[in-house]
């Protein structure tokens, strides 16, 4: 691990007169947050209230430069902390003084205050920066993608590094303000609602702001030349979608999907609950990229996503996330399940609302088409590992779990889990045994057994996920079913739902 300390003159001095004696108990948070499967990734000893993000971007170099300024609350007496980043830092200030910082790592930034910081204690933390972030590979990528007339931030579980300093965990989560000056004639798409624009000496300043809860993955930035389209759903939310230009083939297919965006939002608040956020809408920019990201308010699709043709399913899923996912954050990585079983699950109700596959006949045909030799059954989708966060398991065994756990309650009291959660946990962050045990409640029954076979046990279950005593439940027993060549019939969405997979392929 190589460091690089700049520390001013002033700002060595200031801290060496500034740091009592009782000032020994001090401590420095720590470079993580403590997720085990990505021990660097947040920090400790902070809790980030909100960010206001102020940017310069030049769509012909690629050239960003900003002023970040933090929010923050210590959570312990704290000497020093972290922020994850990328991009070359030229200054840092806390509470008006100016910090010392080094780097250390791929993305630590550690800045000492000039005073320390007593817990309990607010924080300002300004930082200044500039970089050509698509030149910034950590671990090997990049998650700040050029398009021919500009670029885009979206990528999962990294995407904040390339362009804002952060505590990068969904575990704090935060409100923005993200306002970015580019050249006239492009334009600046983000989270949330466009609280205004702004010309002058040939530049445009657009202001973006969220203004509820935010995880850092799920904030998105794309500079370009798009169309943009704007509506209110029949519910009187405002819609909000972008289409970069250049979509060639696929911008027809991208319309007749993401256009759909009000219809879908409101059919799935009969399921989910109210929309929990004050906007909604998607953006398609010219990306090489392949997946889809629930980028909260404005999803991000890439093209190929519409390769094929219109995939109301892939909008299903990423605004199922704005309520799982986005709403209701994950408090660890290892809990994705409560992510994408739940999304994927909802792309069954869209297929089932169709009639094209029911969600059983859906959950089956998973379970059929894995013999169970097949190395998917290996993958544990409520502890899959870091390597297979994204892997297709999780997405179709976790929403076979999700039938199962429906089978297992029945629909009355699956339905109201389905709704409720959300609306219990909204703006907060979960984790699967607090799901666990907010299912037990709404239904009285003890969920361990079902939830163990599902998400947790390797290998492939001895029965599928029929509901007890069914017809069904017998041809699907060892022996019978799948294993012994009797595939049931290929549900009519399931070739859709399939081109969703790459939904969030990562790093590419
Ligand atoms: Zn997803």
């Amino acid at each position: 691990m190589r460091k690089r300390l700049i520390v001013s003159a002033a700002s060595a001095l200031s801290l060496f007169l500034a740091v009592p004696a009782s000032a020994s108990d001090f401590r420095a948070g720590t470079a993580g947050v403590g997720d085990s499967y990505y021990p660097t990734y947040g920090n400790g000893g902070y809790d980030v209230s909100h960010y206001d993000i102020r940017l310069k971007y030049q769509p012909a170099t690629d050239e960003l430069e900003g002023t970040a300024t933090i929010l923050a609350t210590a959570t312990q007496d704290l000497s020093r902390f972290n922020l994850d980043f990328a991009l070359n830092v030229s200054e840092v200030r806390v509470n008006g003084r100016l910090a010392a910082f080094a780097t250390s790592g791929d993305q630590e930034l550690e800045i000492t205050p000039a005073r320390p910081l007593a817990k309990g204690s607010q924080a300002t933390v300004v930082v200044r920066y500039k970089g050509v972030p698509s030149t910034v590979k950590k671990y090997g990528f990049t998650s700040w993608h050029r398009t021919p007339d500009g670029a885009v931030a979206a990528n999962e579980p990294e995407a904040a590094w390339w362009w804002f300093p952060s505590n990068d965990h969904p575990s704090d989560k935060a409100t923005y303000d993200v306002s970015v000056l580019v050249p006239d004639g492009n334009q600046v798409i983000s989270n949330g609602v466009l609280a205004g624009t702004s010309s002058q000496a040939g530049w445009t300043r657009y202001s973006w702001r969220e203004n509820k809860p935010q995880a850092t993955y799920l904030a998105t930035l794309a500079i370009g030349k798009f169309d943009i389209t704007r509506d209110t759903t029949a519910s009187g939310l405002p819609v909000y979608n972008a289409y970069s230009k250049d979509l060639g083939d696929n911008a027809d297919a991208a319309r007749a999907s993401v256009e759909r965006t009000g219809e879908l939002v409101d059919w799935l608040s009969g399921y989910l609950g109210e929309y929990p956020f004050s906007s909604v809408g998607g953006y398609v920019p010219n990306v090489p990229t392949g997946y889809a990201l629930e980028t909260q308010t404005r999803i991000f699709y890439s093209p190929r996503q519409f390769a094929k043709g219109s995939n109301t399913s892939v909008v299903v899923h990423e605004l199922a996330h704005q309520w799982y996912g986005d709403s209701v954050s994950l408090s660890r990585w290892s809990d994705i399940w409560l992510n994408e079983g739940f999304a994927r699950y909802a792309q069954f109700l869209w297929s089932e609302h169709e009639n094209e596959g029911t969600a059983q006949e859906l959950a089956d045909y998973v379970y059929a088409s894995h013999p169970a030799d097949d190395p998917f059954w290996t993958i544990k989708p409520g502890d899959p590992g870091p390597d297979n966060q994204f892997s297709s398991a999780v997405y179709e065994r976790g929403a076979v779990a999700v039938q199962a756990l429906r089978n297992a309650v029945g629909d009355e009291k699956f339905f109201r889990i389905l709704k409720g959660w959300p609306t219990e946990r909204r703006y907060g962050n979960a984790t699967i045994p607090e799901f666990q045990a907010y299912a037990e409640k709404v239904s009285g029954k003890k969920l361990g057994d079902v939830l163990n076979t599902w998400l947790f046990t390797p290998g492939k279950p001895a029965v599928g996920p029929v509901p007890p005593g069914t017809a069904a439940a017998a041809s699907l027993a060892p022996g019978a079913g799948a294993d012994a060549g009797q595939l049931p019939a290929e549900p009519k969405s399931w070739k859709k739902i399939q081109d969703t997979n790459s939904a969030h392929e990562t790093h590419s």
